[in-house]
This record gives structure tokens, C-alpha cells and sequence, in this order.
């Protein structure tokens, strides 16, 4: 299990530091590393566009 970011993504940096393991990489579209993704959610509350969730 990992969370993945969607196309809604609008790059607003503001996931980035709230990654313990600094999974999420800086894009046009934000993406998360699956491997070093822990499944916190800590990303996925502070998006303000939602664009995060857990993967399916
Ligand atoms: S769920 Fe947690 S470990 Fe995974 S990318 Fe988001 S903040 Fe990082
Ligand atoms: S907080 Fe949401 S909109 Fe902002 S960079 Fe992260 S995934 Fe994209």
C-alpha cells in the first residue's frame, strides 16, 4: 500500500515537508514514492485539493 497523488495536483508544494520519509518528489504533478511511502496520510490532510489518496 502506498498513496499516490492525482492529475488535481497543483503543485503547491505544501505535502512536501510533511513526508517523514521523503517520499514525495517535486513536479509539474507531485508524486509519491510507493516504495518509501509509509501509508501515514500525513500528506493526504494537509492537501488543499485532495489530490491525495490511499492507492486502490
Ligand atoms: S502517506 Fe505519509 S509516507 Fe506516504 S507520501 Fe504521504 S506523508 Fe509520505
Ligand atoms: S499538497 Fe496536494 S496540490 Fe499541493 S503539491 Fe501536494 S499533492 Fe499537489
Amino acid at each position: 500500500m502506498a498513496y499516490v497523488i492525482d492529475e488535481t495536483c497543483i503543485a503547491c508544494g505544501t505535502c512536501l515537508p510533511e513526508c517523514a520519509t521523503d517520499a514525495i518528489s517535486e513536479g509539474d504533478i507531485y508524486v509519491i514514492d510507493a516504495d518509501a511511502c509509509i501509508d501515514c496520510g500525513a500528506c493526504a490532510d494537509v492537501c488543499p485539493t485532495e489530490s491525495i489518496h490511499p492507492e486502490e
